[in-house]
C-alpha cells in the first residue's frame, strides 16, 4: 500500500472507532456474534463461529439456504440436469440408437427442482444448525446500533456483527415491464405450464444457463443481449464457443439488441428493442430478467447508521471485511466484488475469524485464486486471468492451448469439443488464468486451481500421472503443449549426436 492508502486506511480507522464511541456499548452483550442472513455466507459465518465456541445468532426472514439452495445454483443445476437428458435423447444416433422419444410433462420437470431442493435443504436447514451450536432466529432483522439488532419485537446485543444479507434480481425501470408479469431468477421455479415463447433479457450466466436449459425443453427461447457477445467477462473464442452451440440448438440470440419498452398492446406481449438505430420487436409468452444482481442494503437500519455503501450499490468493505464501522463486517453477495456460493464461503471464513478475533488476530482475505463456471453445454470455467483481463491489465502472458476434440475419452464421450486455454508467464510455466470450454469443465479447472493457489507449474502438472482415458487428461495435454514448446533444443541437438555416435561407425 503506497503512503495515501495508509493515511486513507488510518484516517477511516480513526472516523470509524469515533463513530462507534457515538453509540453507548452495552456493558454485557447477549452474544459475540449475530449474524444476519442465513444464505451461503450466513451459513458459513455462523457454522465457523460455533466452531471456535462463539455464542452466535444467526437471523434469517425467509428461507434457510437463501439463494444458492432455493432460487440460485441448486434449481438450475437441477434445471440443467433434466434439460441435458433431453438434449442427450435427441443426440440418440450419435450413441448407436435408432430412435429415443422422451415424453414429459414441463410441471413434472419443475417440480423434479423443487425435490431436489427439498433432499439438499436438510444440510441447511435450522434443525442442523441449531445442532451445530448456532441459534437460529426467523424473522426481520434491523440494526438498531452497531451493538443491538432488533428481531421479532425483541432487541439483542452482540460484540460483532455479520452482515450477509444478499442480493436480488435487478430489475431495470423499462416502461411496460410491471404490467407483463415478468419473472426473474426468484419467480422462474414456480412456473407449471411451458411458455411456447420465452425472452431472456441478458446473456450472463444465469441468463445463459435458464436460456439453453428452457430451449432444450421446448420453449422457443430469444436471449437478447445489448452488447456485442453473450458472458461478456470470457474470452470471444470462448464466448462463440457457447453462441454456436446455442444457434445450433435452435435459440435466437440477439446480440447488439438494447431492450427499451414492453408493448402490451394487442393481447400481444412484445419486448421492443434498439439495434444498429432500427427497432425491433420480439414476442413472448414469459419474459425472464437476468440483467444482474442487486446488494440487498435497504431498509434494516444500514442507512440509517451511515455504514458506508459503494456506487454500485454493494456494501463497502476493507481487506478484513469490516465496514466503517469496525465490529460490523459483511460476506457474501452483498458486498462481492465476486457472486458467488464458493466465494461467499470463503469470504465468510475471513468475516467470522476477524469479527471473534479482531484486534488481537485478524487475517486479509485472500482473493488471488478465484475459481468460477458457468454450467451452460458446454461449460465453461475459469480461473485466473483470461486473455481479455491480461490485455486490458497490460500483463504479458503466453497461450498454450489444448482442442478437446482431439481427446480419447471425450471422443468415447461423445464430447469431444471445447478447449483448454492457459496463459502462463513468458517463458515460464507459472500459471496465470485457465480457461476450460468443454464437458464438465467445471471439475476439470480444479487441478488448475490447485496448482496456482499452491504454485505449482505446468511442468509439475505434466509431470503427474492421470488415469487413461478421463477428460482430466486435457490438464496433462495442455502442459504437454506448453512443453513442446519450450523443448530445450541445444539439449536435444546434443543428444542426437549421442545417439548417432553410439549407432557405431
Ligand atoms: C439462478 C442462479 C444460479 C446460480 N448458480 C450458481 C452456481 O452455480 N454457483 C455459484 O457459486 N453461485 C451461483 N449463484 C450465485 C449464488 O446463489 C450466490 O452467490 C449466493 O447464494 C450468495 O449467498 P449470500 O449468502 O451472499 O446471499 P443469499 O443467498 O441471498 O442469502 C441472503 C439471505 O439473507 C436474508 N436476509 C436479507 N435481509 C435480511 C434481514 N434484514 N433479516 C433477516 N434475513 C435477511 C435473505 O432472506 C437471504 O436468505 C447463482 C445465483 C442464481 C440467482
Amino acid at each position: 500500500m503506497n503512503h495515501n492508502g495508509w493515511n486513507r486506511t488510518l484516517v477511516g480507522f480513526i472516523k470509524s472507532r469515533r463513530m462507534l464511541k457515538t453509540y453507548p456499548r452495552p456493558s454485557r452483550f447477549d452474544y459475540n456474534l449475530i449474524v444476519i442472513g442465513g444464505g451461503s455466507a450466513g451459513l458459513v459465518s455462523s457454522y465457523i463461529a460455533a466452531a471456535v465456541k462463539a455464542k452466535v445468532a444467526l437471523i434469517e426472514r425467509h428461507k434457510m439456504g437463501g439463494d444458492c439452495l432455493n432460487t440460485g445454483c441448486v434449481p438450475s443445476k437441477a434445471l440443467i440436469r433434466s434439460a441435458k437428458m433431453l438434449a442427450y435423447a435427441r443426440r440418440a444416433k450419435a450413441f448407436g440408437f435408432r430412435k429415443t422419444e422422451i415424453d414429459f410433462k414441463f410441471a413434472e420437470v419443475m417440480e423434479r427442482i423443487q425435490r431436489v431442493i427439498k433432499k439438499v435443504e436438510p444440510h441447511d436447514s435450522i434443525e442442523r444448525y441449531s445442532s451445530l451450536g448456532v441459534e437460529c432466529i426467523t424473522g426481520d432483522a434491523s440494526i438498531r446500533s452497531p451493538y443491538e439488532v432488533e428481531v421479532n419485537g425483541k432487541l439483542i446485543t452482540s460484540r460483532a456483527m455479520i452482515i450477509a444479507t444478499g442480493a436480488r434480481p435487478m430489475v431495470p425501470p423499462l416502461p411496460g415491464l410491471d404490467q407483463c408479469d415478468y419473472l426473474t431468477s426468484d419467480t422462474v421455479w414456480d412456473l407449471r405450464e411451458r411458455p411456447e415463447r420465452m425472452v431472456i433479457l441478458g446473456g450472463g450466466p444465469i441468463g445463459c444457463e435458464l436460456a439453453q436449459s428452457f430451449q432444450r425443453l421446448g420453449v422457443a427461447v430469444t436471449l437478447i443481449q445489448r452488447g456485442p457477445r453473450i458472458l461478456p467477462r470470457e474470452d470471444e473464442d470462448v464466448a462463440e464457443l457457447v453462441s454456436s452451440r446455442f444457434r445450433a440448438e435452435g435459440m435466437q440470440l440477439l446480440t447488439r439488441h438494447a431492450a427499451t419498452s414492453i408493448d402490451n398492446s394487442d393481447d400481444l406481449k412484445q419486448v421492443v428493442c434498439e439495434s444498429n438505430g432500427k427497432q425491433v420487436k420480439i414476442a413472448f409468452d414469459q419474459i425472464l430478467i437476468a440483467l444482474g444482481r442487486k446488494a440487498n442494503v435497504q431498509g434494516f437500519g444500514l442507512e440509517e447508521l451511515q455504514v458506508n455503501i459503494a456506487q454500485r450499490g454493494t456494501l463497502v468493505a476493507d481487506p478484513f471485511l469490516r465496514t466503517n464501522f469496525p465490529n460490523i463486517y459483511v460476506c457474501g453477495d452483498v458486498t462481492g466484488p465476486y457472486q458467488f456460493t464458493h466465494t461467499a464461503a470463503h469470504q465468510a471464513w475471513y468475516a467470522a475469524v476477524n469479527a471473534l478475533f479482531s484486534p488481537l488476530k485478524k487475517f486479509k482475505v485472500d482473493y488471488s485464486v478465484i475459481p468460477w463456471a458457468t454450467y451452460t453445454d458446454p461449460e465453461v470455467a475459469r480461473v485466473g486471468l483470461n486473455e481479455l483481463e491480461a490485455k486490458e491489465q497490460n500483463i504479458a502472458y503466453e497461450l498454450t492451448t489444448y482442442g478437446i476434440d482431439d481427446l480419447d475419452r471425450a471422443i468415447a464421450d461423445e464430447e469431444d469439443h471445447g478447449l483448454v486455454k492457459v496463459l502462463t508467464v513468458p517463458g515460464r510455466d507459472k500459471i496465470l488464468g485457465v480457461t476450460i470450454v468443454g464437458s464438465h469443465a467445471g471439475d476439470l479447472i480444479a487441478e488448475f486451481v490447485t496448482a496456482m493457489k499452491y504454485g505449482l507449474g505446468l511442468n509439475k502438472i505434466l509431470g503427474t500421472i492421470h488415469i487413461y482415458p478421463t477428460l482430466a487428461e486435457a490438464n496433462k495435454y495442455v502442459a504437454g503443449n506448453w512443453k513442446k514448446a519450450h523443448k530445450p533444443e541445444a539439449l536435444l541437438r546434443w543428444v542426437e549426436r549421442f545417439h548417432r555416435w553410439r549407432l557405431g561407425g
